[in-house]
């Protein structure tokens, strides 16, 4: 397979897009090994501008072509919300930063396909969020009562958040491998717990100071 070609236009993901767009090729390099040859591109996406770099890998063995292509960074399934970059500059607490810090990495496992790894960081980070607020209570179900009391969750939420935390468990204990789609509704799960918690109660106090009073 030939090397792509400077200013060719090539289909590739864009981790800020969170998709597949045209990307062009802005430069190229080739290297090989005893086995391979390795073509680098660095493309800059058409839509947004961003750029990445491909590497395609190519059997040196004119029999073999089965190429792989891999994107660094590696292409993300989900965009990581605003309000976790501010918990992770550590501004309110020491503990929030860390929280911050594990869902950050929970999302990394996500993007890397680490399905199980992911789902325990999500349990651990659902676990410390509780903690943080209601305290070090002995039992999952009494930390979900008080939190739950507390006005932190709706009875609804509660219960999808017993299920998320039960897939982290089985994932820990039981050899459980989640698949992407529920990954998903755990990561929908904490993000709407978390969101209103470290993300939008400061927006919303923010917004009902420029809102004017009822009359
Ligand atoms: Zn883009």
């Amino acid at each position: 397979m030939p090397m792509t070609e400077v200013g060719e236009r090539i289909k590739a993901p864009c981790s800020m897009c969170i998709r597949w767009t045209m990307h062009n090729v802005l430069s190229q390099a080739r290297r090989s090994d005893e086995f391979f040859s390795y073509d680098y591109s660095t493309l800059s996406c058409g839509g947004c501008d961003t750029v990445s770099m491909m590497v395609v890998r190519n059997w040196l063995t004119p029999s073999r072509d089965d190429e792989t292509r891999t994107y660094y960074p590696s292409p993300v399934s989900r965009k990581i919300p605003a309000w976790l970059a501010f918990m992770r500059l550590g501004v309110t607490s020491a503990e929030e930063e860390g929280i911050g810090d594990l869902m950050h990495e929970v999302y990394a496992a996500v993007d890397a396909k680490q399905y199980r790894l992911a789902a325990m960081g999500i349990r651990a980070t659902l676990e410390q969020v509780m903690i943080l607020k209601v305290g070090d209570l002995q039992t999952f179900n009494q930390k979900l009562d008080a939190f739950e009391k507390a006005g932190f969750i709706s009875s609804i939420q509660r219960e999808s958040m017993r299920a998320t935390l039960d897939v982290g468990d089985a994932a820990m204990h039981r050899g459980f491998v989640p698949k992407e789609r529920e990954l998903a509704v755990a990561l929908d799960v904490v993000e709407g717990v978390m969101a209103p918690i470290f993300g939008h109660y400061e927006d919303a106090k923010a917004l009902s100071q420029r809102v004017p009073a009822r009359k």
